[in-house]
């Protein structure tokens, strides 16, 4: 590959270097295992400004935020990865989505009361999710396959409801390390480590099997004592901290992919939806002033239509 860079010593003062709001991909030579870095800094606080969430959905939204974009950059695809939370607690729903060319958007549905963070934050799964299931999904357009997974929401943190996934399937033979948190100007940051396991290719696995169990272990270890600070740290770039986490391995990185803050939704995909729409539902809809107001659930975008719109949106036939 043309694009790769190894580190051979902590990259140098000053030099171009993405710090917040990518992915970077890398690999360490020793084992020739696999992995990548999501940082996200201005996207994920721009995404949880707009809601105005308690501490902790901040928090978890920020996690799984990072959690999909780390998860999206695994797969070769084009269209829209979207992971998505169900569950019978005061968050009965949370979806982060990011599309292959980096553009990520996510919401969190808050029914009942939410708990302070210092008492969310160490389970944060049964405290706020409650039970129910996570899905991953990738939808690339209407004639091409669609990958769902789904797994039940078992465990205290989002890691470990991710692991059990893991651990049932072929897609992502991995391992996470998350942390979400606010830095000391106060905005929120988020970000994942994961290293990757390439299924069984054959071969004689007897031989390799010991050694390769040897290798992934000491890269989970070395994966995971990677702290909150350090890999939220503004200023420290992803590169930096994969030096000081693999670099008696060896260590190389690929070019990083931007991830930005950018919702999908747009008047035009509204209207379709409403001349979709029953036109008695679509009166109920109208305000006392005649208008129908439509909130976007990701980005808080509200969109307008008057008296006068919504009827030549009813009288114009829906193309769907
Ligand atoms: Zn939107």
């Amino acid at each position: 590959m043309s694009d790769e860079i190894r580190i051979s010593a902590p990259p140098a003062e000053g030099g171009a270097r993405d710090t917040d709001d990518c992915v970077q991909p890398y690999m360490i030579d020793a084992t020739g295992l696999h992995g990548r870095m999501v940082k996200l800094g201005p996207s994920v606080q721009a995404i949880l400004s707009r809601h105005g969430y308690p501490d902790a959905v901040n928090h978890l939204l920020a996690e799984t935020l990072a959690l999909a974009a780390g998860l999206a950059a695994a797969l070769k695809f084009d269209g829209v990865f979207t992971f998505q939370t169900k569950g019978d607690g005061p968050v009965p729903m949370m979806v982060a989505d990011v599309t292959s060319d980096g553009k990520m958007r996510g919401f969190a549905q808050i029914k009942g009361e939410i708990p302070p963070l210092h008492e969310a934050i160490s389970a944060p799964i049964p405290k706020l999710l409650g039970e129910g299931y996570m899905a991953f999904t990738v939808d690339q357009g209407a004639d091409m396959e669609r990958y769902q997974g789904i797994v039940a929401l078992e465990g205290a943190t989002l890691e470990d409801c991710v692991q059990r996934y893991f651990e049932q399937s072929e897609q992502f033979a991995s391992r996470v390390n998350l942390a979400a948190g606010k830095r000391p100007d106060g905005s929120m940051a988020a970000a994942a480590l994961l290293v990757q396991r390439l299924p069984d290719e054959g071969g004689d696995q007897e031989q390799v099997g010991q050694a390769d169990e040897d290798a992934w272990r000491r890269a989970v270890t070395l994966m995971e004592s990677a702290k909150d600070e350090e890999m939220l740290d503004p200023d420290l770039p992803p590169n930096d901290l994969l030096f000081r986490l693999f670099h008696e391995d060896g260590v190389r990185v690929f070019a990083s992919r931007p991830i930005m803050d950018q919702c999908r939704c747009s008047r035009g995909r509204i209207e379709t939806v409403l001349q979709a729409m029953d036109p008695a539902e679509l009166q109920d809809l109208k305000l006392d002033n005649g208008t129908v107001e439509v909130v976007c659930e990701f980005c808080s975008r509200a969109e307008v239509f008057t008296d006068e719109q919504i009827t030549s949106l009813s009288a114009t036939p829906s193309d769907s």
